[in-house]
Parts: structure tokens; sequence; C-alpha cells
């Protein structure tokens, strides 16, 4: 990797943003709205790491401030995010080639879940990034039983892990109630579903979109967006999340 390529990095988890602070050597740290930026590097890479907190408002802030304070050329959101798809399980990663705000509707202005005033439904990463991101988590799953201790795998019925690529829908609404999830299906040409919602991905884009900057949104699967999706979240959190998100972000650093 170039050397001068500077690698923007956010997480809505306080847990995982301090699970990837611990590999960084750390020059720097700065406060700006309400977020501490660290810079400095993980190996040869150059990083911007910061907690964004939840919601499309919050990381599309700290996507702004990464991108015009901090000049990344490039933005990786880390996190967790409850399934929609019943194939997935928990502990299963997607990594979003499309991303969309389901709780973005201004019609009859504009289509549902176009973003006003603009062209946009879904926002895709470049391919590149999406094949670099399922290389990075499968260099990870393919230890991920060498990572973490089996007690905790088994804790949580994780046996091997599968990466998909597929669509994200981002909003402001923790799903925890299956009726909400028809809401958040999208069917573009009868095959677009979507795999996974969580409250920030699409807005990420959207910021990165508008400033042509390249990124890429990876989550484990922390829950089914159910009614049981609140039940041991924060220990899923600590104990997995944390650990796939510092160990995807290692392998994928050496790939952008
Ligand atoms: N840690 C909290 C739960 C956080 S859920 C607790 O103490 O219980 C909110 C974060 O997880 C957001 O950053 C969101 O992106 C993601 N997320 C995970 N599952 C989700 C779901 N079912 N619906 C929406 N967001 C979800």
């Amino acid at each position: 990797m170039e050397m001068k390529v500077k690698i923007g990095i956010l997480g809505a988890m306080l847990e995982e943003v301090s699970s990837i602070k611990e590999m960084m050597c750390i020059s720097k740290e700065t406060s700006i709205a309400d977020r501490v930026y660290y810079e400095g590097k993980i190996g040869a890479a150059n990083i911007v790491l910061t907690f964004s907190r939840w919601g499309k408002v919050a990381s599309a802030s700290t996507t702004t401030t990464l991108i015009n304070k901090f000049e990344v050329d490039f933005v990786l959101f880390t996190g967790v995010a409850g399934a929609v798809s019943h194939h997935l399980s928990v502990g299963d990663v997607v990594v979003g080639n499309g991303l969309y705000q389901h709780d973005m509707d201004a019609r009859p202005f504009y289509k549902q879940f176009q973003i006003p005033l603009t062209e946009h439904i879904i926002y895709k990463p470049n391919s590149v990034d999406v094949q670099n991101a399922l290389t990075a988590v499968n260099l990870f799953c393919a230890k991920h039983n060498n990572l973490i201790e089996q007690q905790l795998l088994d804790k949580y019925a994780i046996s091997k892990p599968t990466v998909y690529s597929g669509i994200i829908a981002s909003g402001d609404i923790f799903v925890s109630n299956p009726v909400n999830n028809q809401h958040t299906n999208l069917n573009i040409n009868n095959e677009d579903k979507t795999l996974a919602v969580e409250m920030e991905g699409a807005a990420v884009a959207q910021v990165c979109v508008e400033h042509n900057v390249p990124y890429i949104i990876i989550r484990t699967i922390s829950d089914k967006a159910d009614n049981s999706a609140a039940i041991d979240f924060q220990s899923f959190v600590t104990d997995i999340a944390s650990q796939y998100s510092s160990n995807i972000v290692k392998e994928f650093i050496q790939l952008v």
C-alpha cells in the first residue's frame, strides 16, 4: 500500500473502537464537535479513528470531519447490524455492496428511499473495495477460532461464520420488531433483497459519495432484528464484535 493513503475508520460502538485503538500507535488526539479523533498508524497504514456514536446524523457529522479536517482518502465503517434475511446467523458478516436509507420517504415528490434532490436510492461502493473487504473478512473467518475463545463462540452458537456481500438498510430506528422488517425490505428487479439493518451505513455512504471519497461498510450480525434483538447485545459486542472489528480492520488496511 502507498504510504500516503490515509484511512478514516468509524465505529458506532465504543468497545469496537477501543479494540481498534489498542492496535494503533497514536501520535495525536483532537477533539472536534463532541468527538475525539485519533491519528496514528497500524503497521505502515495511516489511520484516523473515531467513535461516531449511533445514527445517521452522528455518523454523517463524523464522516464529514474525517474528510474535511483530516483529509482521509478512504472511509471504513465497522460495526454490528441486525439480520433482515433469514439466511443470516449471528456472527456472520455483511459487506455492504448497496446501502439505502429505509426511513427516507419523500413521496410523492421522490421515490420511496430516494435521497431528495439527488438521483440516489442505493449507494454502491466501488466493486474493488467490496472485493477487498470480502477478502479481508474471509482471511479473518479462516482463523476466527484461533483468535476468539471457543467458549465464547459456543455461547453465541458461532461455528463457521459466513461472509456475504449485499444490501444494507440504514435508518434512525433500532429494529427489534419483526413487523418492521417488512418495512425495511427493498426489492429491486426482484433480486436485490436487504440482508441487514443498522443505523449509519447509508449516511456514511451519502457523505462519501458527495465528497468523492471511496468507502466501505462492514457489519457483523449481532441480532435478528426481532424482539430478541436487545437481549445479550452488550455482551455480544464486548465478547465477539470487538474482536471481529479489530481483526477485520487489520486485514483490510493491508489491501486498500
Ligand atoms: N449497545 C446497545 C445496543 C446498540 S444498537 C445496548 O446496550 O443494547 C445500535 C447500534 O447497533 C447502531 O450502531 C446500529 O447501527 C447497530 N444495530 C445492531 N442491530 C441493529 C438493529 N436490529 N436495528 C438497528 N440497528 C442495529
